[in-house]
C-alpha cells in the first residue's frame, strides 16, 4: 500500500540551500517513489522562492498563526511535490533564509521555524485538502518542535527526526514560549527545556518516535561527550530508536555523462576529457595552466567545524612543490580573509571565490583532481560523494560521514585495488599535509591515480539503500 509522508523541513535543493539538509530533502523524496512512499515537502514560501507560488494551490487557510495571516499552497516541481507556507509576515523578506542582511540570525527565527514546525504537526493531525499523511519526517531543529506539538494535542501520528548536524540546536530564551504555543508543562527535563532555554532540537529528540541521523559513525559519535554537543545523554537515552543511515547524492544532479555546468562531461571511460574541465577551473580562475601539476579544491562552508584553518597551514608546502588550490566557499570573515591573502601571495596557482554557486561547485567538482574535507567533525558530508561520483579523489579527515565513504589508499587498500581517496587523521595540519603530500606522490603515478578514479566513480554514492532503510522505518513508524 502506498504511504504517505509529509517532510518538513526548511530547505530543499534545488529551490532553497545552504547545504547539505537541501540536497537530502530534493533526493530523498523522488527516489521514495520506488518504495511506494509518496512524499511532500512542508517548505517556507521564502521571498527567494516567491515564483514557485505561482499557480499553486490553496490547500489549507490556517488564519491568524505566530503573528500573521497563514495559507498552505500545494504545487509540484522538479518531481517534487511541495507544499508551501505562505507566511509573508515570517518568510517574505530580504537576506538569506537563517540571516538578516547584516549577516545575524533573524531575531524571530523561533517563530519562523516554530511555525514550521507547528503546520507540520497540523498537517499531520488533519492534513490538506485532498491529503493527510500517514508518517511524518521532520528534519533538524527547524522542525525540531514537529513532534512536541504532536504529542502536545495527543496525536499519535508517527514521526521520525533526522539530525543532519547536532552542532545546530534552536535554542531560545524560555520567554519565546508563549510566543511558540507550547504547552508549558513540556519546560522539563524530560521534555524541550535545555538549561533553562527552549530547545527545539532537544524537544524533538525527546518526543519522536524514532531518530536517524546521516551516517553509522556520526550515530555512535552522537553519543559522546566529545560529538553529543550537549545532547550526548539525551541520545545514549534513546539509542534503541536511533539509526545512522547513510545520505545519498540526488545522482540526476551529480552526473559527469550529463551535467550542463561541465565544460566538457565524462564518464569512467573517458577520464581524459576531465582534462578540459580542470582547463575551464584554472581558465575562470586566472590560474597558470602551463604545468601538469595537480589541482586541489574546497567547496565549503567556511566554519570551525570544517577544519580549513589547518589546510591554511599545510597548503604553503604543496603549493611550493607546484600545485594549483581553487576555493569557493563563504562563511567565517577571518577564514575568508586568510584565503584570500593565500590567493594574493600565491597569484598563478591559488584562485578563492567568496560565495555560493551552484554551477561553480559541479565545474569544480568535475575539474579538480582532489578535493580536501579536513572537517573536525562531519556528520556525514556530501562533498566527498559528489566528489567520488566526478572522479576527484577526496582527501578527509576520518570522522562522521567521512569515515564511513572514503577508502584510504594505504598499501593494503592499493594491493586490493579498492582505494578511493585520502584519510588522515588525527585531525591536525600535519596530519592533513601527510596525507596531502601522499595524494601528490601518487598523483604522479598516472595510471595508479586513474585506478584510484576509476574505483572513486564506482563507489554507490546514491540513495538506493538509504532510502530502502527509510522506507523500512516509515512502515515500521505507521504498523506500530
Ligand atoms: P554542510 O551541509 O555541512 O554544509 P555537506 O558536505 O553535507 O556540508 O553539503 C554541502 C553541500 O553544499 C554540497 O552540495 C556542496 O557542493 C554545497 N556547497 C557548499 N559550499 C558551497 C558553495 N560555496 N557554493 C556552492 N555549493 C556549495
Amino acid at each position: 500500500m502506498t504511504l504517505k509522508l509529509l517532510c518538513v523541513a526548511s530547505e530543499c535543493a534545488p529551490f532553497v540551500k545552504t547545504g547539505g539538509l537541501a540536497d537530502v530533502v530534493g533526493a530523498l523524496g523522488p527516489v521514495l517513489d520506488a518504495h511506494d512512499v509518496q512524499s511532500r515537502v512542508l517548505l517556507p514560501l521564502y521571498r527567494q522562492i516567491a515564483h514557485l507560488a505561482s499557480g499553486a494551490t490553496e490547500v489549507m487557510n490556517a488564519g491568524s498563526l505566530f503573528g500573521g495571516p497563514v495559507r498552505v499552497m500545494a504545487t509540484s516541481e522538479n518531481d517534487t511535490d511541495l507544499l508551501l507556507i505562505d507566511a509573508p509576515h515570517l518568510y517574505d523578506r530580504p537576506g538569506q533564509i537563517y540571516l538578516n542582511e547584516s549577516g545575524q540570525d533573524w531575531a524571530d527565527n523561533h517563530l519562523r521555524f516554530g511555525l514550521l514546525s507547528w503546520l507540520g504537526a497540523e498537517i499531520g493531525r488533519n492534513g490538506v485538502t485532498g491529503w493527510t499523511p500517514d508518517v511524518i519526517h521532520a528534519h533538524d531543529w527547524q522542525a525540531g518542535l514537529t513532534p512536541v506539538y504532536l504529542r502536545q494535542t495527543d496525536s499519535t501520528v508517527p514521526c521520525v527526526l533526522t539530525i543532519h548536524n547536532i552542532a545546530f540546536q534552536g535554542n531560545f530564551p524560555a520567554t519565546t514560549m508563549g510566543n511558540l504555543a507550547l504547552d508549558p508543562h513540556g519546560f522539563t527535563q524530560d521534555g524541550f527545556e535545555y538549561f533553562g532555554q527552549i530547545s527545539f532540537l532537544k524537544g524533538g529528540l525527546m518526543q519522536a518516535d524514532k531518530i536517524t541521523t546521516v551516517s553509522p559513525t556520526y550515530a555512535r559519535e552522537l553519543m559522546t561527550s566529545e560529538f553529543g554537543m550537549g545532547l550526548e545523554g539525551v541520545l545514549a537515552a534513546r539509542h534503541s530508536d536511533l539509526s545512522g543511515i547513510l545520505n545519498g547524492i540526488d545522482l540526476r544532479v551529480w552526473n559527469p555523462e550529463t551535467d550542463p555546468a561541465l565544460a566538457q562531461t565524462y564518464t569512467s571511460r573517458t577520464l581524459n576529457k576531465k582534462r578540459a574541465n580542470k582547463q575551464a577551473v584554472l581558465d575562470r580562475f586566472g590560474l597558470d595552466a602551463a604545468t601538469d601539476a595537480p589541482l586541489f579544491s574546497v567547496i565549503s562552508r567556511l566554519s570551525e567545524q570544517k577544519g580549513l584553518d589547518l589546510a591554511l597551514h599545510a597548503l604553503p608546502a604543496l603549493l611550493d612543490k607546484g600545485a594549483r588550490f581553487v576555493l569557493l566557499g563563504s562563511g567565517a570573515p577571518e577564514l575568508e580573509q586568510a584565503y584570500v591573502a593565500l590567493a594574493a601571495r600565491y597569484p598563478d596557482q591559488v584562485g578563492v571565490q567568496i560565495g555560493f554557486d551552484e554551477d561553480l561547485a559541479h565545474l569544480i567538482q568535475a575539474g579538480a583532481d582532489a578535493t580536501l574535507i579536513p572537517s573536525r567533525f562531519e556528520p556525514c558530508g556530501l562533498t566527498q560523494l559528489c566528489a567520488m561520483r566526478y572522479g576527484t579523489l577526496p582527501i578527509v579527515s576520518v570522522t562522521g560521514g567521512l569515515a564511513d565513504t572514503v577508502i584510504d589508499a594505504n598499501e593494503a587498500a592499493l594491493a586490493a585495488g579498492c582505494a578511493t581517496g585520502f584519510q588522515f587523521a588525527p585531525t591536525t595540519a600535519a596530519k592533513l599535509g601527510d596525507a596531502l603530500e601522499r595524494a601528490m606522490t601518487i598523483y604522479s603515478d598516472a595510471k595508479l591515480w586513474q585506478k584510484i578514479q576509476r574505483n572513486a566513480m564506482k563507489h554507490p554514492v546514491g540513495w538506493d539503500v538509504s532510502a530502502l532503510r527509510m522506507a523500512e522505518i516509515y512502515r515500521d513508524m505507521a504498523k506500530a
